[in-house]
């Protein structure tokens, strides 16, 4: 176990998402959105992903894991913790 604690959650935050313009963030906002239909969670300001998920938005994005977490906090819809998360890939 890491001595600051467990791996940190994968956090979407949706209301950041939706500001953003499509060219960015559109594909990562339709992913989003099918999680939440996938569980019938429509309702948060947040969305909690599975690490795999991070994987699978990496290859859409042709980045790796880590550029993409780089993205995601400097668009501001991860926060910097999330680096944490990546960091146990
Ligand atoms: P599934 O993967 O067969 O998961 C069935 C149920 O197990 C989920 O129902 C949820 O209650 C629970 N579950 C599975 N993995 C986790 C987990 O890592 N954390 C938590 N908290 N619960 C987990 P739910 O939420 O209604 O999801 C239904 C189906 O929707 C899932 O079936 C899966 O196929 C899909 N899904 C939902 N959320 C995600 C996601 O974040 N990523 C992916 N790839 N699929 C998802
Ligand atoms: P947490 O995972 O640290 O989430 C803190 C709060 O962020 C949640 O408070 C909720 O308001 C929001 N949040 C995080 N991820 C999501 C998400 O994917 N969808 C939505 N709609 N909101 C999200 P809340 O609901 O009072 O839950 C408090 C704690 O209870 C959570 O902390 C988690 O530890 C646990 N919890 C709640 N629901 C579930 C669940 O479905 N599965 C699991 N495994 N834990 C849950
Ligand atoms: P969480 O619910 O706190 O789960 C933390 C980790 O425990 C998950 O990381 C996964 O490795 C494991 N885990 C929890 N429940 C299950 C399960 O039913 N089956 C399996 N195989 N593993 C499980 P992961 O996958 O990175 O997910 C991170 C967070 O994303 C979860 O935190 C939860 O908040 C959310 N999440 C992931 N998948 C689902 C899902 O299908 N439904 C819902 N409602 N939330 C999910």
């Amino acid at each position: 176990p890491s001595p600051l604690g467990p791996t940190p959650k994968l956090v979407i935050d949706l209301e950041r998402l939706a500001t953003l313009p499509k060219e960015k963030a559109g594909a990562l906002a339709r992913y989003a959105a099918t999680i939440q239909s996938q569980r019938g969670d429509y309702n948060g300001k947040v969305l909690s992903i599975r690490q795999e998920d991070l994987r699978s938005l990496a290859v859409i994005y042709d980045k790796s894991p880590s550029e993409l977490t780089e993205e995601l906090i400097s668009w501001g819809v991860l926060d910097a913790e999330a680096r944490r998360a990546v960091e146990t890939f």
